[in-house]
């Protein structure tokens, strides 16, 4: 009896298999693969991917009598650009350089190209510092002398580093925690004030702290059997308790060690309304690397140039139709250009306020800085979303540190901060 059913259902199997396939057309299926993984690579950023795409977009859409010449003007304009940058060698000139309550701004001539920003901290007698190295070249800047409100920080050090990069040296006897912006002509760093009073919080922000990982799912798993599931699950408790009493609703994906899937994550978060998304996580490499330590923080954003966002925003519906549903997802936020702002705005309050709460108790804490990256976590999140990455568990110092009941509470509050922060700057305005 059974293997007559058996029988049956294989029956129908093939039968629905074969009135579902339909003919092939090897050089149009290879065009729709190659535009797929080109418009990949331009929500991703990736020039060389981008380009090599391109070419066989093209070969592969004249084979099968696809309408190319869009493309091909795309092809011009990629070489062209690439030249130019290569030609002229473009440096960003600064008009001026100034200092306003706490911020320091650096005013461009014209729209930014480099935005690379490379900030590090160090130490020199009495003084901690934190450097920033910005693009851009200023006539004089080695007699520019810039001064703030001593209650604020005590020295300001300005430099040339080299013909194309200028140096910020930020000075205090106390430890030096900024945040900065890049606008269109613009750099604005801005100090954070001590002994500030903890703002008044509106009652209604609500949270969803997203513990990576849990249940079979470990995660990385590093020196000594450390689970970055158990790592993120503490630290996401605590930092949920902090919120908490600082009067923030806040929600967990998960409370225990269960496996939660990716897309439940964020519906839930949409569900109860939170108003920001992190989800927290923990590093790893691959042996070899285990030297590597420090913390990153992730936001959401497919399109890193102009161009790239151009092209995909004039592109027609059909070619959203040909991506499958994950680009479809990419491609949309890619339109979304303020909660992509709001995300990065996040991420850098989180990012500052964990490094700067840690190095106050803790030598050698690595910045890896604010970056962006295709998570698909952080995809279907209708608020703005970020992803925290505590630390290596592959690296033996940071893996000790990083299952410490007193760090692990450290990294909590540095969460927690962040999100003060970035909450109190959008109540100001
Ligand atoms: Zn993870």
């Amino acid at each position: 009896m059974i293997q007559i059913f058996i029988r049956l259902f294989i029956f129908c199997f093939i039968l629905a298999t074969l009135s579902y396939s339909q003919p092939t057309d090897y050089n149009y299926n290879q065009f729709i693969k190659y535009k797929q993984k080109y418009f990949t690579a331009i929500l991703q950023g990736n020039k060389a991917d981008e380009k090599t795409n391109l070419k066989k977009l093209i070969i592969f859409g004249d084979k099968a009598n696809v309408p190319t010449k869009k493309y091909k003007k795309e092809m011009v304009k990629f070489d062209k650009s690439s030249q130019n940058i290569k030609k002229y060698n473009i440096i960003d000139q600064i008009q001026d350089i100034k200092v306003y309550s706490n911020n320091i701004s650096i005013n461009y001539k014209n729209t930014i190209i480099d935005t690379t920003i490379k900030k590090t901290n160090s130490k020199k007698g009495l003084y901690k510092i934190e450097n920033y190295s910005i693009k851009g070249n200023l006539k004089d800047i080695n007699n520019l002398f810039l001064k703030m409100d001593k209650k604020i920080l005590d020295k300001i050090v300005v430099y040339g580093l080299n013909k194309n990069t200028i140096r910020i040296s930020l000075r205090d006897k106390k430890a030096v925690n900024t945040t900065y912006k890049i606008k269109n002509k613009q750099i604005i760093i801005t100090v954070q004030t001590r002994n500030k009073k903890q703002p008044i919080l509106k009652k209604t922000k609500t949270i969803m702290l997203d513990a990576g990982h849990g249940g079979y799912d470990s995660g990385a798993v590093g020196y000594g059997g450390i689970r970055e599931k158990d790592i993120v699950l503490s630290v996401t408790k605590k930092a949920t308790k902090i919120l908490r009493n600082r009067g923030y609703k806040v929600f967990n994906t998960r409370a225990t060690d269960i496996f939660r899937q990716l897309k439940y994550r964020t519906k839930l978060a949409n569900k109860m309304r939170a108003d920001i998304f992190i989800s927290i996580h923990a590093n790893s490499i691959e042996r070899g690397n285990e030297h590597v330590s420090g913390i990153e923080t992730y936001y959401l954003s497919p399109a890193r140039s102009e161009r790239a966002k151009a092209v995909a925003a004039t592109e027609n519906r059909a070619d959203i139709r040909a991506m499958d549903k994950s680009s479809i997802d990419i491609f949309l936020m890619a339109r979304n250009r303020a909660k992509i702002n709001e995300s990065n705005k996040l991420a850098l309050d989180v990012q500052n306020n964990m490094l700067f709460n840690l190095k106050k108790q803790y030598n050698n804490i690595k910045d890896h800085g604010v970056r962006k990256g295709p998570f698909w976590i952080l995809v279907g999140a209708q608020m703005p979303a970020i992803l925290v990455e505590l630390g290596f568990v592959s690296n033996p110092i940071e893996s000790k540190r990083l299952i410490n009941q007193a760090y692990q509470q450290r990294l909590a509050i540095g969460i927690a901060n962040g999100i003060d922060a970035y909450f109190d700057k959008i109540t100001k305005f």
